[in-house]
C-alpha cells in the first residue's frame, strides 16, 4: 500500500493540470493512525463530490467494546461518530476554490438516529464514509490545496472525532443508551397492549415548519392523564412514566391550536429513534404505524378501494383502482388499503389532512343524498372492522365532529397543550345525544390482497443509462424517466432514506421481480437480505449516504412511480 507521503507528493504533482489526472488518486494509502480509501473520484469540480473512507484501527480508536456489541448500540453510536466527524468537519475550511472546492461533509443528519451507511465499527476497526469536492481553479487541479486537505485536515478530523479518548465519554454512553431504551420501549408497547407511548416530560413541539429541533423557550412539557399512566423500568434510565395510548380506536380532540396534531407528529415520527435531547427520545410508537392522509393528484395503480370506494360514476370498478389523478377521498382509500397491504397495524389521520367526505358522513347528509348516490363509505363505518377484523388500530385527531364519539375507546382531549382522558365524558355524549347516523359499512370489511407487480413497469433507465436516479430532498425521487412524489409521505425524515429506497428499487427489479411474486413477498425478501447483510446489500459500490427505511415508504414509492402496473397474482408470469 502507498503511503502518506507519496500521496502527499502526487497531489503536488498533479498541480494544475486538468482536472481529470485527479483520477490517479484513486487508491488505498497508509497514513500513521490509519487507512485513507479514495473510492471514486469526481470528473470536475461541480459534479457529485468524491468518495472517501477512513478505516482506523481499534488499537488507536480504542473503543470499549460494550458501545457497541448491541444492534440498538452499534447503530446509535455509528450515528455518533457521525455526527462527531460532521462537527468537526464543519470546523476545516470549506472554501478551496472552484465550484464545490474544499467540501468536506458526511451525509446530512436530522433529529432521528437511523441505521446508516456512513460509520461502521467492530472489534478491529472503525470506518467513516465521507464526500471531499476536490480542489481547482477553473478546471486546473490546485495540488497543494488537495495535498492540505487530505494530508492534514483529514488527520485532524480523525483525531478529533474518531479517537475514543479525545471524545466525551458521558456524552456517548448516554447516545447509546438514550437509543437502546427507546427500542426497548418500543419492544415494550405491543406486550401491554399499547400502540404508542408518550413519556412524561417530553418536549413535542418544534422550532418552525422547516426546523424540527426542540422548541427552546415556553414549550409546555407532555403530562399524561393520571388515568393512562403508565410505568416502565428502563434498561439503562430506569423508570419512566407517561401516557399509553392503547390498541383500539382512540381520538385526539380539543379546540383549535391546542396541540392535537403536534402530539400526533410525535406519535407519527415515534417509529424512529431521536437524539438525547430531541424531547421526543422517548415518544415510542408500533413500528407498523402509517400515516394517512389525502392526496390527491396521486397516481394509484390497481388498489382494492372497494371497503370505501364504490359505485363511481361511468362504472369505474374500485376492487381494481387504477387512475393518474385520484381525488382527496379516493388517493385517502388507496393510501389505507396500500398500508394494509404491507402490514400496517397502526393507522394516524389528522383531520387537517384528510378529505372531509372521507372522514364523516353525518345523518343530515345521509338523508339527503341516498347511499347509492354515494360512492363513498366514510372511515367511520370501517375503523370498528378493521379493527376487529385485522386487529388495525388508529389514532384519529378529531376536533371538528362528534360522530366519532360512537366509535372510540378511548378520548383524549388537548387543553393549552395539556392532555386529559375523556372517554367517559364522550361515552355519556354519545348516549345522551345520538347522532342518528345510519350504519353504512355491511358487514365486513373484507380481505385485503397483495399485488403482483409487473418487473417491467419498473424501469430505472435514462438514455443511455441502464440506473440513472437521484433524490431531491425528502419529496422526491427522480426514477429513471420519472419523478416519484413523496411529499405527502410523511414519515420519511431524511435524503439517505430516499437514495437507500431508489437503491432498493433498482435491487428489487434485478434480484427478485418476475411477474408472480406480490409486493409483500418482494419486501419481505428485501427486508430479509437487509436484516443479513446490512444496508450495503442495496448498493453496488460503498457509499456513506444511505439510511434505513421502512416496508411502509419503500411501498409508497412503488405506489406512486406512474408506470407502475400490478395485477392479481400471477397475471404477469
Ligand atoms: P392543533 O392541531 O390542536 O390545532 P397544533 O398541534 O398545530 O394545534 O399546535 C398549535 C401550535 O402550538 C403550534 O405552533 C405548536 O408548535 C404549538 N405547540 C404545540 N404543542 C405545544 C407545547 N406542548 N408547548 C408549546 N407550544 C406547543
Ligand atoms: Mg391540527
Amino acid at each position: 500500500m502507498t503511503d502518506s507521503d507519496t500521496l502527499y507528493d502526487l497531489l503536488l504533482d498533479l498541480d494544475n493540470r486538468g482536472y481529470k489526472a485527479y483520477k490517479d488518486i484513486q487508491g488505498q494509502y497508509k497514513f500513521p493512525n490509519f487507512t485513507l480509501i479514495i473510492d471514486y473520484v469526481q470528473g470536475d469540480p461541480f459534479a457529485s463530490p468524491s468518495k472517501l473512507r477512513v478505516r482506523v484501527p481499534q488499537s488507536v480508536a480504542q473503543f470499549p467494546a460494550e458501545l457497541y456489541t448491541t444492534p440498538s448500540r452499534n447503530v446509535a453510536l455509528r450515528d455518533y461518530l457521525t455526527r462527531q466527524f460532521d462537527a468537526a468537519c464543519h470546523g476545516v475550511s470549506q472554501h478551496r476554490g472552484t465550484g464545490k472546492s474544499g467540501t468536506i461533509a458526511v451525509c446530512c443528519m436530522g433529529q432521528e438516529v437511523l441505521d446508516r451507511t456512513s460509520a461502521y465499527i467492530n472489534d478491529d476497526w472503525l470506518e467513516l464514509r465521507f464526500v471531499v469536492g476536490l480542489p481547482a481553479r477553473g478546471r486546473r487541479i490546485l495540488g497543494r490545496q488537495a495535498a492540505y486537505m487530505l494530508c492534514e485536515d483529514v488527520p485532524e478530523l480523525v483525531d478529533r472525532a474518531l479517537v475514543y479518548a479525545n471524545l466525551n465519554a458521558a456524552e456517548i454512553r448516554r447516545h447509546v443508551e438514550t437509543v437502546e431504551d427507546a427500542d426497548w420501549l418500543r419492544s415494550q408497547l405491543s406486550p401491554k397492549d399499547l400502540v404508542a407511548f408518550v413519556a412524561d416530560g417530553a418536549i413535542l413541539p418544534r422550532r418552525s415548519g422547516v426546523d424540527d429541533r426542540p422548541l427552546p423557550n415556553n414549550a409546555v412539557p407532555f403530562e399524561s392523564p393520571e388515568s393512562l399512566r403508565v410505568r416502565f423500568s428502563r434498561p439503562n434510565g430506569g423508570e419512566i412514566s407517561g401516557m399509553g395510548i392503547p390498541k383500539g380506536v382512540t381520538l385526539i380532540v380539543g379546540g383549535g391550536y391546542h396541540g392535537k396534531s403536534t402530539l400526533l407528529r410525535a406519535i407519527e415520527l415515534g417509529v424512529y429513534d431521536h437524539i438525547p435531547d430531541d424531547g421526543r427520545e422517548f415518544v415510542v410508537t408500533d413500528p407498523t404505524a402509517v400515516k394517512i392522509r389525502a392526496e390527491d393528484g396521486r397516481y394509484v395503480a390497481g388498489v382494492d378501494i372497494s371497503p370505501f370506494i364504490n359505485n363511481l360514476p361511468q362504472g369505474q370498478p374500485t376492487t381494481s383502482f387504477s387512475t393518474e389523478n385520484a381525488s382527496g377521498s379516493t388517493s385517502q382509500a388507496a393510501n389505507i388499503v396500500e398500508a394494509l397491504e404491507v402490514g400496517a397495524k397502526l393507522l394516524l389521520i389528522d383531520e387537517d389532512t384528510s378529505a372531509t367526505n372521507f372522514t364523516i358522513r353525518d345523518r343530515r347528509m345521509q338523508q339527503l343524498i341516498a347511499k347509492e348516490k354515494e360512492p363513498i363509505t366514510p372511515f367511520i363505518d370501517r375503523v370498528r372492522q378493521l379493527l376487529e377484523e385485522q386487529v388495525v388500530s388508529t389514532i384519529l385527531v378529531m376536533g371538528g365532529s362528534g360522530d366519532y364519539f360512537d366509535v372510540a375507546d378511548t378520548a383524549i382531549a388537548m387543553t393549552e397543550f395539556r392532555p386529559s382522558d375523556v372517554t367517559d365524558e364522550v361515552r355519556q355524549i354519545a348516549s345522551d345525544f345520538a347522532t342518528g347516523r345510519q350504519p353504512e359499512g355491511g358487514e365486513a370489511f373484507g380481505e385485503v390482497r397483495s399485488r403482483s407487480i409487473e418487473p417491467d413497469s419498473i424501469d430505472p433507465s435514462r438514455g443511455k443509462r441502464s440506473i440513472k436516479w437521484q433524490v431531491r430532498g425528502i419529496d422526491e425521487i427522480v426514477f429513471g424517466t420519472q419523478d416519484i412524489d413523496l411529499s405527502a409521505v410523511q414519515q420519511v425524515v431524511d435524503a439517505g432514506q430516499l437514495r437507500a429506497i431508489a437503491e432498493a428499487m433498482v435491487y428489487l427489479k434485478q434480484e427478485y421481480a418476475d411477474g408472480r411474486r406480490t409486493l409483500t413477498e418482494l419486501l419481505d425478501l428485501i427486508f430479509s437480505d437487509i436484516e443479513t447483510r446490512g444496508l450495503e446489500v442495496l448498493s453496488p459500490f460503498p457509499q456513506g449516504d444511505l439510511a434505513e427505511f421502512r416496508r411502509f415508504e419503500l411501498a409508497a414509492a412503488l405506489n406512486r412511480l406512474r408506470t407502475l402496473q400490478t395485477a392479481n397474482r400471477g397475471q404477469f408470469s
